[in-house]
């Protein structure tokens, strides 16, 4: 006899379900009976209450239930059809009222029992529901799933219907009620007052009364949060038991290296360099994520970082996503280093043949102390003597595998990966949550905050007298538009168009070069240099420009059709002025046509320049799943918490899961946690074994 099924069996061994249901609950990603009891209802309906018809109310939604009289249909127009069908309870009639649903008619038969929620009207002396939602009943014992209670509405797939779910899921739970035990410590449920782990499953599904959904609610959010922290800190852990390279610190070199910058550090960059310094002191490898709005100044103390690698005898690499800012890397620390005499190399994809195969022989001796790069650096060819110690920017646009695969390239590397991208902490909490966080929260002083406008079309000509005004007292420009994809020479048309324009009609007294993506790499690293030197006044470019461009002269951003863009494109973007001393500029135009949540999103821009601000907007104006994108977000895979709505239960359960995990490293005394961890996020877990 087979084992019986239980919570991390196949669902097409759950009660009702079989092969062919199987394949559909998998379109819902429901893989087990666990996922299947998982899947939780989007909203309910009360029907615990159906109003007698005589009783109904107008204006009011309601629950009504009767006996099918008559079915009408009516043609009320070219394109309109209406179904009516008179319904009769012993205190009255009602007509329930259908619009272009002419197929109903073959269902909605004499005689049968109905039930049907919507809002009740008066119309022409008759009562009338216009109906939102019905069912017709068939009089067996199952209708007491679907009425007379709180029901529940799922995320569906074709062939699954709201009854199906119901009928299979209240089976399910009835079978499985041995399994569902608490897998919460005891203490912890105590000390929360949490309701049993079955009792909330069942008043998730099937809710005795509304308070009662909301206290199983709480208690599977937190349940879920639980597990996920747990998991981290797990992970964490294991991060921590390795032996890295123990670092010295506080050079000599180094402190003269400090007092020859050109300005002293803020406060916040002085506080997250010591929180490095003690990571690559102590035995531990670091895994640390620097976080640090547009322009806070990420950069200098990711140097310092990779110079004490250097001075140990190490050699490091510092990986950026785009050429043109690695390219920017790479001029910034040569001219930083050069006093320190330290070998560096820029190793992109493009290169001349010789001189990659140099590149690649000097990180195999050992003879290149510093590699910049971009992807380049993680291809297998790359080769490192004695890698110490390596810095990601802009992290958000590389993936965990990708952080991992460079770390790999050493033994235990220090790592420190540094992203501008205004992470909600929530989700710096969840995503990266097996990483130290360091948060650079301060602007360096005397920046003026950017002046952001939203220009109307009509207004482009005064626009354009203030931007020459502006370059002729010898400031710069960039003009950015939108693409959909860069590889498509169709896309690059308008930028092209428009850098023509502005040079032949606009501004025929500045020069105006064109940047984009699928230039040429020496192409793109001649223009750069020019635009740095002032030799260019108004760069029209793509989003090639969005990250990590550090010119501190241009002070005027002109952005087309801004309404194409996110907000944290928008962010990063507007961040590429803003850096000097002078007051900055950022002007969007949109196009004709503009959605209401393209518009809240230019309000935004305007009204703060605050990243953390934006994102925690973002998120909310996106929803989750289009902020992180699918595929990050599908890897968190939260089947219950908000981590906007349920952020502070997220605090909540990272402090107890933390704690716990220091108390019992391996949760040696909580076996049943330690199940339901490896159940419900055991990716997260394997990441552990694999970093
Ligand atoms: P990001 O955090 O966006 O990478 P950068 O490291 O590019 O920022 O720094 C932005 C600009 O601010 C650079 O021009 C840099 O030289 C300058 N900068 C960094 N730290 C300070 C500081 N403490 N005081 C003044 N300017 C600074
Ligand atoms: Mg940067």
């Amino acid at each position: 006899m087979p084992d019986l099924p239980n919570l991390n069996s196949s669902v097409r061994y759950a009660k009702g379900v079989g092969e062919k249901k199987a394949q559909l609950f998998k379109r819902l990603g429901i893989s087990t009976i666990f996922d299947l009891l998982h899947h939780f209802p989007t909203h309910y309906e009360d029907r615990s209450h159906i109003v007698p018809i005589g009783h109904t109310l107008a204006d009011k939604k309601q629950v009504i239930q009767g006996k099918i009289l008559l079915v009408d249909q009516l043609k009320a127009g070219k394109n309109l059809s209406i179904l009516k069908v008179a319904v009769r309870d012993t205190t009255g009639i009602i007509y329930a009222i259908w619009y272009n649903q002419e197929y109903l008619s073959q269902y909605l038969k004499k005689e049968k029992e109905l039930l049907v929620s919507g809002k009740v009207e008066w119309k022409f002396g008759e009562r009338q529901i216009k109906v939102e939602d019905f069912e017709l009943l068939t009089g067996d014992e199952e209708d007491n799933l679907h009425l007379k209670r709180i029901v529940p509405f799922y995320p569906l797939t074709e062939g699954l219907s709201h009854r199906m779910l119901r009928r299979i899921i209240k089976l399910n739970l009835e079978k499985l009620s041995p399994y569902l035990v608490d897998i919460l410590p005891q203490e912890m449920k105590r000390h929360y007052s949490f309701i049993p782990f079955k009792e909330a499953l069942n008043n998730i599904h099937f809710p005795e009364s509304f308070p009662r959904q909301k206290e199983a609610h709480r208690r599977l959010v937190f349940e879920e949060f639980f597990l996920l922290q747990s998991a981290l800190a797990l992970k964490k852990r294991e991060y921590k038991k390795e032996r890295g390279i123990s670092f010295k610190v506080g050079d000599g070199l180094i402190k003269s290296f400090f007092h020859s910058l050109p300005y002293p550090l803020t406060l916040s960059q002085k506080r997250v360099i010591k929180e490095v310094l003690e990571d690559m002191h102590g035995s531990q490898p670091m895994n640390r994520l620097l976080q640090g709005d547009v322009g806070s100044g990420k950069t200098i103390v990711a140097t310092i970082a990779l110079l004490t690698a250097i001075l140990n005898g190490y050699q490091t690499a510092l990986m950026a996503p785009t050429e043109i800012l690695a390219q920017q890397h790479w001029l910034n620390l040569r001219e930083l280093l050069h006093p320190l005499n330290i070998k560096l190399a820029l190793l992109v994809s493009d290169l001349p043949s010789r001189e990659k195969k140099e590149i690649l022989k000097g990180l195999k001796e050992g003879k290149i102390q510093l590699v910049i790069g971009t992807h380049a650096l993680i291809q297998e060819e790359v080769d490192f003597y004695k890698l110490g110690a390596v810095v990601i920017d802009e992290q958000h646009r590389f993936g965990v595998m990708q952080r991992l695969s460079l770390r790999s390239k050493g033994k235990l590397p220090d790592v420190l990966v540094m992203t501008a991208t205004p992470i909600p902490r929530t989700l710096a909490l969840t995503s990266y949550g097996d990483l130290d966080l360091s948060v650079i929260d301060e602007l360096p002083p005397g920046r003026k905050s950017i002046i952001t406008r939203w220009i109307s079309e009509s207004r482009r000509k005064e626009l354009y007298q203030f931007i020459t005004q502006e370059l002729k007292r010898g400031k710069q420009a960039y003009f950015v538009y939108p693409l959909i994809e860069e590889s498509k020479e169709l896309d690059l048309k308008p930028a092209q168009d428009a850098a023509d324009h502005l040079k032949r009609d606009i501004f025929p007294n500045f020069k105006v070069q064109l940047l984009h993506g699928r230039m040429k790499r020496e192409e793109k690293e001649k223009i750069m240099h020019l635009f740095r030197m002032g030799k260019i006044s108004i760069l029209v470019s793509t989003t090639v420009i969005e990250v990590g461009i550090d010119i501190p002269n241009a002070n005027l951003m002109v952005i087309e059709n801004t309404e194409r863009f996110g907000l944290a494109q928008l962010h990063q973007l507007r961040g590429r002025v803003g850096r000097g001393a002078k007051q900055s500029y950022c002007f969007l135009l949109t196009g004709k046509k503009i959605s209401e949540e393209g518009r809240k999103r230019m309000k935004v821009m305007c009204k703060t320049t605050d990243g953390f601000r934006i994102a925690e907007e973002d998120l909310n104006l996106r929803g989750p799943g289009e902020f992180f994108g699918t595929r990050q977000w599908g890897m968190l895979n939260l089947k219950i918490a908000d981590l906007i709505k349920d952020a502070k239960m997220l605090y909540l359960t990272r402090k107890e899961a933390f704690q716990l995990v220091q108390k019992d490293p391996e949760l040696k005394s909580y076996p049943r946690l330690r199940e339901g961890i490896e159940r419900r996020f055991p990716h997260r877990l394997e990441l552990a074994k694999v970093g």
